[in-house]
């Protein structure tokens, strides 16, 4: 992972951090991409929640990933929807690396959008938002998609 300093930085929407997803939003600062684990089970839990799905615990810490990812799906947008967040560009589910079904919904960058394919391994990477202390985690094609 590498906080990429990402040209022509989009205009987004952004998060209201609380206590409770701030490991999320605002861990690309230490080029970390976080989720909450359970303390009794190590499930993954995202989005944030209190309790653990799995085993309902309620003792949750937030713990970084490799930030390793794949695409389960993906659209390129086309239409300029928000204004200053130029089309085309990728919508992504991924799916991380260390647990089944830890998904996230993201932007895919760092690349053509024709060149984005199902099943493409892809890398966190961080923009930093300007504001809060939020870093928007994005994917782009994995350091060793090349090969
Ligand atoms: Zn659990």
């Amino acid at each position: 992972m590498k906080n990429a300093p990402l040209p022509d930085k989009p205009f987004r929407i952004l998060p209201a951090v609380t206590d409770q997803n701030a490991h999320f939003w605002c861990g690309g600062k230490y080029d970390e991409l976080c989720f909450l684990r359970c303390d009794v089970c190590a499930t993954y839990v995202h989005p944030p929640a209190p309790v653990c799905p799995e085993c309902l615990g309620r003792e949750l810490s937030p713990e970084p990933v490799s930030g390793d990812a794949r695409i389960l799906t993906y659209t390129i947008n086309h239409h300029p929807w928000i204004p200053g967040f130029e089309p085309p560009y990728v919508v992504a589910i991924v799916e991380i690396d260390e647990q089944p079904g830890l998904r996230l919904m993201t932007n895919i960058v760092g690349c053509s959008p024709d060149s984005v394919s199902i099943g493409m391994r892809v890398e966190a990477v961080f923009e930093d938002a300007g504001e809060d202390g939020i870093f928007i985690p994005l994917f782009q094609p994995h350091r060793d998609y090349a090969a």
